[in-house]
């Protein structure tokens, strides 16, 4: 979104919505995804500091994934991260975010899917090692139980 000059906003000092002009902005986004900006109510000239989101284009920002570039997940198969993979089973189309490997020598991948979000994959699975994990998007360092 473009940055707009003027903004309708609530004048603490009208105590009423007014057109306000943009005048700078404060350093830095919080860790919310907001900024604040200076802003001076065109009716009493008072400048206010006023919080905006800024941070919408988070799920935008990657571009979206071709199916056709994509390869086809199969737990066998050994992933590198920024790859594309797409989950028959999930339909959806994913990026190789992260690789894992946990105490038991299993290999994972994290992929970020466009419709499903962030799943925990099996890769590099010979013979037949273990079931496949279960595909709940479970918090980060937590036992699966
Ligand atoms: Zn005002």
């Amino acid at each position: 979104m473009a940055k707009t000059k003027f903004i309708t906003h609530d004048c603490t000092y009208c105590h009423k919505q007014t057109k306000m002009e943009y005048i700078g902005e404060m350093e830095g986004v919080t860790p919310e995804g907001t900024q604040r900006f200076w802003y001076r109510c065109s009716r009493c000239k008072h400048s206010l500091l006023i919080t905006l989101s800024v941070v919408k284009e988070k799920k935008t920002a990657a571009p979206a994934i071709d199916r056709a570039t994509c390869t086809a997940y199969t737990k066998d198969r050994v992933f590198s991260i920024g790859e594309h993979i797409y989950h028959a089973d999930l339909d959806d189309v994913g990026r190789v975010v992260r690789k894992d490997k946990t105490s038991n020598g299993i290999h994972s991948i994290i992929v970020a899917f466009e419709r499903v979000g962030e799943r925990r994959l099996l890769e590099n699975v010979t013979g037949d090692l273990l079931e496949e994990v279960p595909e709940d998007p479970a918090p980060e360092g937590q036992p699966q139980p």
